[in-house]
């Protein structure tokens, strides 16, 4: 039986994929891409907190992605450029900004799932930053820039 997708999902659902391949390594990204691409619908999956599989499984491929990694680029100034790994969990890529001093995700903590599914994702893409004594709103999650 191929691996359970419930394993992977934070509702604890979903049946076998037919395939199911892990991505931890940026650099064999080719060869992994390459093995997918005859299937007709791979499905991206990141933290699985926003994914619901059926029972009967998936009928093709699943990519897990599991990359890690933060760095930060100094733009100049007071700006920095953080390139971050898609399989990064979105906790972790905002405790790792606020312990370095940096500001402007702050507003995406406490949320489930990784770096690389948050644009992909309507609800994520589509956040907000609030500023909770005046009640407007800040800047949408960067999208054009992950
Ligand atoms: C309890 C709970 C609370 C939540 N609260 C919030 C909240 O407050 N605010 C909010 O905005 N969202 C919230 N969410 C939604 C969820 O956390 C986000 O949508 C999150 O970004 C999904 O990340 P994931 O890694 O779990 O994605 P997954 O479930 O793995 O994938 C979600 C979608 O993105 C696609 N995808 C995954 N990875 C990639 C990739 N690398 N490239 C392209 N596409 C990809 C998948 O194919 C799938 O369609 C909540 C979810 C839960 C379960």
């Amino acid at each position: 039986m191929g691996e359970l997708l419930a394993d992977h999902t934070t509702l604890r659902l979903g049946g076998p994929a037919d395939r199911f391949l892990t991505h931890t390594d940026p650099a064999s990204w080719p060869d992994l891409a390459h093995t997918a691409a005859g299937d007709a619908a791979p499905f991206v999956l990141d933290g699985g907190s926003n994914t619901l599989a059926a029972d009967t499984g998936y009928p093709g491929t699943v990519i897990r992605m599991d990359t890690r990694g933060v760095a930060v680029r100094p733009l100049g100034g007071d700006l920095v450029e953080v390139i971050v790994r898609a399989g990064e969990p979105l906790g972790s890529l905002v405790a790792f900004t606020v312990a370095e001093g940096l500001s402007g995700i702050e507003y995406l903590g406490g949320i489930p799932g990784t770096t690389g599914a948050a644009p992909a994702s309507p609800r994520t893409a589509s956040a907000r930053s609030r500023d909770h004594r005046t009640g407007s709103s800040g800047s949408p999650w960067p999208t054009s820039r992950l």
